[in-house]
């Protein structure tokens, strides 16, 4: 034996545990976003950089009124701009295990209490039933900035939930998605959730009850390779990244630079991934009509 290699064998018995538990080393991050200003009453527009007034942002539905960039909006914010009164939220009752016991560079339900104190929310998905106009329907919306919208085992609950209440009430089911795709904490729990959720939409559709995606900044992974793609209508704002693999991991893949818009809305518009780029103001009215088609109650 080697020198290396007897030091090696000694450095895995000393550490004394199992791959789950190591940390996996932090990845350096990029200096992007400009520092929070909580006491001034403007923000920058990430696209355009001009100030926007906080206390109107609400009024713009996060969109830039100088160059009409979407801003990241809030899941909740999504669904109370959504429904003209929302009935119940469901699928409260669901909280995450930690089967794993997964540690990064912290453990998973550390990381989670920071998440739902950062957010105010308890998991990366929240769903509602309400109206919208003369529509009863469930809709569910991704927080991305919990966790990266990431699906693990009770986004999954949540989703099914929605779905299953959907198909009792006889109901349309709309869902926001915004995601990095499955949550590495669960490991293979969460990537169960691809298989659930589908099997979910696929009961809504044998039930002949419509299914509308609408696609956001970003949706990427494990929630593209399942839900996010299995809608009968899929609409997307303007811009949104919307992949499986990021752009890097293909460039290095491929060995070839990847020129925008590619995984842009607007480039899957032309390759037909996505039927309609809708502008957020034109949300709400755009699903309300949709849904009344697809319902056959065309007004
Ligand atoms: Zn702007």
């Amino acid at each position: 034996m080697t020198t290396n290699e007897t030091a090696s064998t000694t450095n895995v018995s000393a550490t004394n545990a199992t791959w789950q538990h190591r940390a996996v080393p932090t990845i350096a991050k990029k200096e992007v976003a400009p520092a929070p200003r909580d006491n001034v009453a403007v923000v920058a527009c990430p696209s355009c950089g001009d100030d926007i007034v906080k206390s109107r942002l609400f009024e713009y539905l996060y969109v830039c009124p100088h160059c009409d960039g979407h801003m990241k909006m809030s899941a909740r914010m999504r669904l109370e701009t959504l429904f003209d009164r929302v009935d119940a939220e469901l699928g409260q009752e669901f909280v995450a295990g930690d089967q794993l016991h997964f540690v990064d560079s912290q453990p998973y339900p550390d990381r989670m209490k920071a998440m739902q104190k950062k957010t105010g929310e308890t998991e990366a998905l929240i769903v509602m039933q309400g109206q919208l106009n003369k529509l009863t329907l469930v809709a569910c919306a991704f927080e991305f900035d919990f966790l990266g919208g990431s699906m693990g085992s009770v986004v999954g609950d949540r989703f099914v939930l929605a779905a299953e209440t959907a198909l009792k009430a006889r109901q349309p089911l709309v869902c926001f998605a915004a995601s990095g795709g499955a949550r590495m904490q669960e490991g293979l729990l969460s990537l169960m959730q691809m298989a659930r959720t589908a099997a979910a939409i696929q009961r809504l559709k044998e039930a002949g009850l419509p299914y509308i995606v609408v696609l956001t900044h970003p949706v990427y992974g494990g929630v593209t390779a399942s839900l996010a793609m299995l809608g009968d209508i899929h609409l997307a704002e303007p811009k949104a990244m919307i992949g499986f693999a990021g752009k890097r991991v293909i460039e290095q893949t491929v060995r070839e630079v990847l020129q925008e818009p590619f995984q842009r809305a607007e480039y899957l518009l032309d390759h037909g991934v996505v039927d309609q780029i809708v502008h957020r103001h034109e949300m709400k009215k755009t699903i309300e009509r949709l849904l009344n088609k697809l319902l056959n109650l065309s007004l």
